[in-house]
C-alpha cells in the first residue's frame, strides 16, 4: 500500500461570524508506512486544523487528503487520534480507561480485552491496571492514553502536541518510550508539535510549516537519525544541525 496518509494541496478555511479565517493555505505531504512524521510550526498555524482534516472531523476547502488511498470523508477505523491531553476519566480504572475506545466502537470483545492486557503488561501498566489515574504518574498516564489509542489497532497515530501538559525532564522520559512503544507496534504516526527538539529526537522526516495560515516551508529526511531512539539522537551532532537549521526556518518571517 505504501502511502498511508497523502495531502495535495489542502486548504482549509473557518467561517466566523464576521469574516473567514483562512487556517490552512497550500500543504501537500504523505505518510508512508511504519513511517513518523512530525510537523512543526508556530502555535496557532493551523496543524490541529490539519490533524482534524486528516481524522475526518474538518472538510478541506480546497485539494484532496487520502488516508489508505480513499478520500476521507469522516472518521476512519485506520486512524486512532491521541490528543493534548490525556483525558483519561478519574472515575474509570486505567484498565477501563484503555478499553474505552473499544467499548464505544461497542467491540470490547474478549479477544480485544485480552489484547489491552497484552498491552498493559508489555508495557509495565499490569499492576497498575485496576488504579485510578490520579494514582499514576504524568508519564504512566501517558502510556496508558497511548495504549487506550492503540486498543482499536489502528494503522496511523495522530498525535496531537502530546507532551505538552508534562515538565521537561518527564517529556524526555515519556517522549522516548512513546517513541518505542510506537516502533514496536509497527505503527505510522503523525505527531503534531511546536518543539523543535522534539521533532527532531523522534521524527523520520519533518514536514516545516509557516505562520497561519499554514504553508509548508520545508521537508526534511532525519537520514542517519533516524533508526536512533531520541535519547541517543540527542547526543549527536547532527541533532543540533537539524535544531539550528529549522529554528532558522520558522524564524523566517513568511
Ligand atoms: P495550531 O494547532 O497550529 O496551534 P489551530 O489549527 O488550532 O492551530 O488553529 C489555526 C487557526 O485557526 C487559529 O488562528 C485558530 O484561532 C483558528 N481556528 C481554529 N479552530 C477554529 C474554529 N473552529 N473556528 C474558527 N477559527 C478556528
Ligand atoms: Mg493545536
Amino acid at each position: 500500500m505504501g502511502n498511508l496518509i497523502s495531502l495535495h494541496r489542502a486548504r482549509l478555511c473557518y467561517q466566523a461570524p464576521q469574516a473567514e479565517v483562512e487556517a490552512v493555505s497550500d500543504v501537500s505531504f504523505d505518510l508512508q508506512e511504519g513511517e513518523f512524521v512530525a510537523l512543526v510550526g508556530p502555535s496557532g498555524c493551523g496543524k490541529s486544523t490539519l490533524l482534524g482534516a486528516i481524522a475526518g472531523l474538518e472538510t478541506l476547502s480546497a485539494g484532496t487528503v487520502t488516508v489508505c488511498g480513499k478520500a476521507v470523508a469522516g472518521p476512519s477505523p485506520h486512524i486512532g487520534l491521541m490528543p493534548q491531553r490525556d483525558q483519561l476519566f478519574e472515575w474509570r480504572t486505567i484498565e477501563d480507561n484503555a478499553l474505552l475506545g473499544l467499548q464505544v466502537r461497542h467491540c470490547a470483545d474478549a479477544a480485544h480485552r485480552e489484547h489491552v492486557e497484552m498491552l498493559l503488561a508489555r508495557y509495565g501498566l499490569k499492576e497498575f491496571a485496576g488504579k485510578h489515574p490520579s494514582q499514576l504518574s504524568g508519564g504512566m498516564r501517558q502510556r496508558a492514553a497511548l495504549i487506550r489509542t492503540l486498543a482499536t489497532d489502528p494503522d496511523i497515530l495522530l498525535l496531537d502536541e502530546p507532551f505538552s501538559a508534562l515538565d521537561y525532564q518527564t517529556r524526555l522520559q515519556v517522549s522516548a518510550d512513546i517513541w518505542r512503544i510506537i516502533r514496536q507496534e509497527g505503527k505510522a504516526a503523525l505527531l503534531v508539535t511546536h518543539d523543535i527538539a522534539e521533532a527532531v529526537s523522534m521524527a523520520d522526516r519533518i514536514v516545516v510549516l509557516s505562520r497561519r495560515p499554514a504553508r509548508v516551508k520545508a521537508i526534511l529526511d532525519m537520514g542517519e537519525l533516524r533508526p536512533l531512539p531520541p535519547l541517543e539522537r540527542r547526543e549527536k551532532p547532527q541533532f543540533a544541525r537539524w535544531f539550528d537549521r529549522i529554528w532558522r526556518e520558522l524564524d523566517d518571517n513568511e
